[in-house]
């Protein structure tokens, strides 16, 4: 423990040694895995985390690289070795009108880029809803959100990423350019990579102009069901919704609770919020049409959300429900994905997996691309059964995603938590292949050692 740190000691930025690692720094945003690590580094500039990466790798190191610590994964909680952390390399390195682009350092909160971007007339579309995540974190775990439907996810930005690699040397991939198809995609292959295969230290982000008009409308039902069959409805309609999220009333409360702020509609058991963007009159033509089809077909109502501060209310509640869901005891996020026309026959299979396992599963998320998110909740189980109870509901859902034709994680990534399921459902030549990418990146297999593509 000494020598580490003797041998980091002579490099610029915050280190810490044994005890003195602070457990926020061992863990996820679920908090209920706590990892173990001999030393914690956040080096002060690249300059430092490449020497940092050329130090663990002489020592044969593991390195596990953080950024915000937000991911719902366990993919930031180490098993040994390092954790290093980039959240001091925050800079906004270059705006570049000319070519509608951004170069930023992976510390970069995503808020802050947004409002940088926003501040200049643009616009960065990828939405997930944690704005405390960083860039860095974003790319690593290709992260999605609220506007993918109709905007994709941040692999559909990046542009060009520079990457440190695990021997500490530099890799330039991509270029400012919107079409590539020069040789094998690597760059492809990193977004998504959860830290496994080097760091990125650099990321240029495509932007687009801000259209001129969003607005957004709840829509209230009886039923999840009946507000799920709406989605595909909305989906067919040619309307181009930006966002398309569901939620049941129950689990609102528990936004309602955390935020001490009040949802529209209370009667209504379930709800879709749809958003719009666009030109103006677009926006507003849309926006009736859609009232009129769900109205039509059975909805309860319909609400637009004309005023700024009631909109900003109900996204609020609708982004803090993982805040809320978390703050009400022990739970497990599940980030299950299934073809837009299965939706409703897995929320439904959902239900029975929750009864059959007689555990709360409240499920929420982004129904407009098929990301059903999913809390198991502990509530009152008792702590022995509680990791054989979970495992089952778990692997059930999983199955049932797979058997629909869809898959284990949408956007959350694998990380520890999902590593076991993943490796029961991966076409071992598949996993093949995935090794000796990894085999090529890290060699000595040093990053990330936890994570579902690690041995
Ligand atoms: C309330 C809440 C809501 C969320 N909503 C969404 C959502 O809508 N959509 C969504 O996609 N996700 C969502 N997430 C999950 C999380 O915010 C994302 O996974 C986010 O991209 C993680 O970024 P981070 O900076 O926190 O990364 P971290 O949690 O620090 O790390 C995540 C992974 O990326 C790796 N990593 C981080 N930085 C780098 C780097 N520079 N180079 C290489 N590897 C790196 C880490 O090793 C780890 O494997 C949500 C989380 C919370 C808490």
């Amino acid at each position: 423990m000494e020598d580490l740190a003797a041998l980091f000691g002579s490099l610029q930025g915050e280190l810490r040694v044994g005890q003195k690692i602070e457990p926020k720094f061992l863990t996820d945003f679920v908090g209920s895995r706590v990892g173990q690590a001999e030393i914690y580094f956040r080096p002060m500039d690249e300059e430092n985390l490449r020497e940092a990466m050329k130090l663990a790798y002489a020592a044969k190191l593991p390195v596990t690289i953080r950024g915000a610590g937000t991911n719902l994964v366990g993919s930031t909680v180490p098993e040994r070795g390092l954790v290093l952390d980039v959240s001091a390399l925050n800079q906004i390195l270059e705006f570049d009108e000319d070519n509608l682009c951004v170069t930023v350092q992976p510390g970069v909160i995503l808020k802050d880029l947004i409002s940088f971007v926003e501040g200049k007339g643009y616009f960065y579309p990828p939405d997930p809803a944690e704005k405390n995540a960083s860039i860095g974190g974003n790319v690593a775990t290709n992260a999605g959100g609220m506007r993918a439907v109709k905007y994709g996810v941040t692999r559909d930005y990046v542009l060009a990423l520079e990457l440190i690699k695990t021997d500490g040397s530099r890799l330039q991939l991509g270029a400012k350019t919107r079409k590539d198809t020069t040789g094998l995609n690597l760059k492809n292959v990193l977004i998504g990579s959860e830290g496994t295969l080097g760091v990125i230290s650099k990321i240029t982000l495509k932007l687009l102009p801000k259209p001129e008009s969003s607005q957004s409308a709840v829509i209230a039902y009886n039923s999840l069901g009946e507000g799920i069959a709406h989605v595909n409805l909305i989906l067919g309609a040619a309307l181009e919704p930006t966002a398309i999220e569901f939620v049941e009333r129950r689990c609102l409360a528990l936004g309602e609770k955390y935020l001490n702020r009040k949802f529209p509609c209370p009667a209504a058991d379930s709800f879709l919020i749809v958003t719009f963007d666009g030109g103006k009159e677009q926006v507003q033509e849309r926006l009736e049409r859609c009232r009129q089809l769900v109205l039509e077909q059975g909805a309860m109502e319909f609400v637009p959300l004309s005023d700024p501060k009631v909109a900003e209310n109900v996204w609020s509640i609708r982004s803090a429900l993982a805040q809320a869901v978390k703050a009400s005891g022990v739970w497990e996020p599940v980030d299950t994905v299934v073809p837009l026309d299965k939706i409703a026959l897995f929320v439904q299979s959902c239900r029975e997996i929750a009864a059959r396992f007689k555990v709360r599963i409240v499920p929420f998320g982004h129904a407009g691309d098929g990301n059903v998110h999913l809390c198991i909740l502990k509530d009152d189980i008792e702590m022995e059964r509680w990791p054989v109870l979970l495992d089952h509901t778990l692997e059930a859902l999983y199955e049932q995603a797979y058997a629909l034709g869809g898959l284990i994680s949408a956007e959350h990534g694998i990380g520890k938590a999902k590593r076991k399921y993943l490796l029961r459902h991966l076409d071992p030549q598949v996993r093949e292949l995935m090794l000796g990418v990894k085999q090529v990146f890290d060699p000595l297999n040093l990053l990330n050692q936890h994570d579902g593509y690690t041995l």
